[in-house]
């Protein structure tokens, strides 16, 4: 029947992985008892390593789940922390460590904890049980401690005792069992003594027929009756054994304790022998232990099937009810996710191309050409003439300038020179990669991908890689490109025509955004009229009609500095709509329509160069950049979130989203439950087979 319990602790074990509902538990042996009372001891004896937090400071203060497996076909003995994804581990020095690092994380001030420790231990030499070790029972509450620790303790175990589980209340010989901490704590939650194992500590310190009277329960008694141990190896050979321990063999501390508890219950024969119906030793725990608990976990079965068959009710009403009973896995998940937003990546791809690119940089340039016609035209005094150039004619009279002006054909050269040679390469490159990565960010928005953290970053950078890697390579071949445009440029009728048309627009959005400025700042100091004034005092004291005392910070004229400045602002953009409407005029007029009269019309030449420079980089960008990009990206997206990533990193990625989360857990948990259904369905088999063979023998 050994097979059993080993199946019903692994199913234990599933369960645990379900979690949530209480009433999902099978049977598990819970220790209790009091500070020294020798339950390390008799833990450490039943499993034949020394393990255990030691320690005078309450080492012992979250649960300690410990699962023993029983491998027969294997030497190997090794522990595992389910929670904590470490390895096997053979050193049990090592488990003592981490068990001791485990406890030691909860702070004083807190003392206990009810967040458990799974602990899993693997050994030919141990039974298949499932036990729980709580803090003991202390006495009284040291300094350094809270108050309410005493009752915080009981308060857990109390938590644990509770049916089915079997109650292992161990109590020290040496003590009288009317003061045992465990046996009253027992009694509080099993009153009739029907789950409790009372196991007497420390035999040896007490004189056998005392000894033997106390494991005959006269006085309080239980039906799982007491045993008897002596758990503790004997000083000088235990001394020795604990620093091998480790490495040692299991068996052989169980030989030790086994051989010094045997000599000296056979050297109390009276006592203790086969005829004085006590029950004494590791061993005979040990194997009541296990029939204890394949008898309580038989007994559980049938409720326990029966709480599961209802919580898995449940899961499956959930799954569709808000699930569609839509199936979904992590790797699923993501797999859909990827590929819904390559496909959305491949729309943008299709709607961002050339002609965009084209629409883009233009902008960018417009926005060039326009500075530059400040600086260079709307803006007095001209301050870099080159020498022997005759001072310039006002903006105004440009239409009626002489053809051959010196002056006018070098601002338009020096303009031109300077667009051209603005670094279009770099500008180029840069206002596209900013764009495909906005779009990209963009799309990541829309998609899956936008609740999790980690795939965002993964999809940026794959961005961020490509363009980077193409950035300095697709800058020169532009820059190259658009070089024979730094000496000359010939521009064709309907080039002309088509600048004519565009900058006309240009000015007419760059009037409106002037239009659209001046009514702000008309609204931020209180209205049209307030700003009339002080735009008129500014006007005044520019023409010098009056005299400004200098000014000082708290301002001039009656008005404060703001507003003088907000003044001052305003009347540049007044000026500044002026010159542009009259270059409106200008470039709509019959002068304007031929392209020999350009030094007359700036705006439409430099529009047309803007255009020009702009188609041509739009060419390299296309090729160096942009098919490279898109060809590139879906497989750099591969690489960082697909076949690289380990299943934990899937899990951990899908959970990100709260709404994914759930859903997976639900069929999670639906698949656990069927499980574990489907296991304790054909543990019922097996037991009523051995119920009913052992009926008929
Ligand atoms: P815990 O605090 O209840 O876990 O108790 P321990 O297992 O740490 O034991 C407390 C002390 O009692 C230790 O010094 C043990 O060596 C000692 N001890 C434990 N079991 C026995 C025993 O059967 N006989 C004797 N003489 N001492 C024991």
């Amino acid at each position: 029947m050994m097979v059993f319990t080993k199946k019903m602790i692994e199913i234990r074990n599933i369960l645990q992985k379900v979690g949530q509902s209480s009433t999902l538990t099978l049977p598990s042996i819970v220790v209790i008892g009091s500070q020294s009372s020798g339950k390390s001891s008799v833990l450490e004896a039943i499993v034949g390593h020394e393990f255990l937090p030691k320690g005078s400071n309450m080492v012992t203060r979250r649960p300690i789940e410990l699962t023993l497996v029983n491998t027969p076909d294997s030497k190997a003995e090794y522990g595992e922390f389910p929670d904590l994804g470490l390895r096997k581990i053979s050193d049990f020095t090592s488990i003592q460590r981490t068990l001791t690092e485990l406890n030691l994380a909860v702070p004083d001030s807190e003392c206990v904890s009810d967040d458990p420790i799974h602990l899993t231990i693997y050994s030919p030499n141990v039974p298949d049980l499932s036990l729980i070790d709580l803090p003991g029972y202390i006495q009284v509450v040291g300094h350094n401690q809270p108050l309410e620790l005493k009752q915080k303790i009981s308060e857990l175990c109390d938590r644990y005792i509770q049916p089915p589980n079997v109650i292992l209340a161990i109590s020290a010989a040496d003590v009288d069992l009317a003061n045992s901490t465990a046996l009253r704590a027992s009694r509080r939650v099993d009153p009739r003594g029907e789950r409790t194992i009372g196991v007497v500590t420390k035999m040896d310190l007490v004189d056998a027929t005392r000894g033997a009277s106390i494991l005959q329960d006269k006085q309080y008694p239980l039906r799982l009756g007491y045993v008897g141990v002596v758990s503790r190896a004997p000083q000088s050979i235990g001394g020795l054994f604990k620093k091998g321990s480790s490495s040692g063999d299991g068996s052989a501390l169980m030989n030790l304790i086994s051989k010094n508890e045997d000599s000296f219950f056979s050297s109390h024969p009276l006592e203790f022998g086969p005829t004085a119906d006590v029950s004494v030793g590791t061993a005979t725990l040990r194997k009541k232990l296990m029939t204890v608990l394949e008898q309580t976990m038989s007994a559980s079965l049938q409720g326990t099937t029966d709480a599961i068959r209802q919580e898995l009710e449940e899961a499956t009403y959930e799954f569709k009810v808000q699930y569609n009973d839509r199936p979904l896995s992590a790797e699923s998940y993501l797999a859909e996710s990827l590929d819904a937003f390559k496909h959305s990546f491949k729309q943008y791809a299709e709607e961002f191309g050339r002609p965009q690119m084209l629409q883009l940089l233009k902008r960018e340039l417009d926005q060039r050409v326009l500075d530059l016609l400040a600086q260079r035209y709307w803006n007095k005094p001209v301050t870099d003439l080159a020498p022997g150039v005759p001072e310039p004619d006002a903006l105004a009279d440009l239409p009626k300038a002489d053809p051959d002006s010196l002056y006018w054909h070098r601002q338009l050269d020096a303009s031109t020179a300077q667009l051209t040679k603005l670094g279009i390469g770099r500008l180029a490159t840069n206002v596209v990669a900013t764009n495909i990565q906005a779009g990209v960010e963009k799309l990541i928005a829309q998609s899956n991908f936008v609740n999790h953290p980690f795939a965002r970053q993964a999809i940026v950078e794959a961005a961020s890689s490509i363009l980077n890697d193409r950035f300095y390579s697709t800058s020169d071949q532009v820059e190259n490109c658009i070089k024979p445009y730094k000496f000359e440029i010939e521009l064709e009728p309907r080039e002309w025509d088509a600048g004519r048309d565009h900058a006309a627009v240009v000015l007419k959005d760059e009037l409106a955004a002037c239009q659209q400025a001046l009514k702000r700042l008309e609204s931020s100091v209180g209205g049209r009229r307030k700003l009339n004034e002080v735009m008129n005092f500014v006007d005044k004291a520019r023409r010098g009609d009056i005299v400004v005392e200098g000014e000082s910070r708290s301002g001039a004229g009656g008005f404060s500095a703001a507003l003088l400045q907000r003044g001052r602002e305003a009347v540049f953009l007044r000026d500044r709509g002026d010159i542009i409407n009259m270059r409106l005029l200008a470039a709509k007029s019959k002068q304007c329509r031929t392209m020999n009269n350009k030094y007359y019309c700036p705006e439409i030449f430099l529009d047309a160069v803007a255009t020009k420079l702009a188609s041509t980089a739009v060419l390299f960008l296309n090729v160096e950049l942009l098919s490279e990009f898109y060809y590139n990206f879906p497989r750099e997206l591969d690489q960082r979130l697909g076949r690289h990533l380990t299943d934990e990193e899937i899990e951990r990625f899908a959970k990100e989203d709260p709404k994914i989360r759930r859903h997976l857990e639900v069929i999670r948990r639906k698949e656990l439950l069927e499980l574990v259904l489907e296991k304790m369905e054909s543990l019922r088999q097996l037991d009523g087979r051995e119920k009913s063979r052992r009926g008929s023998n």
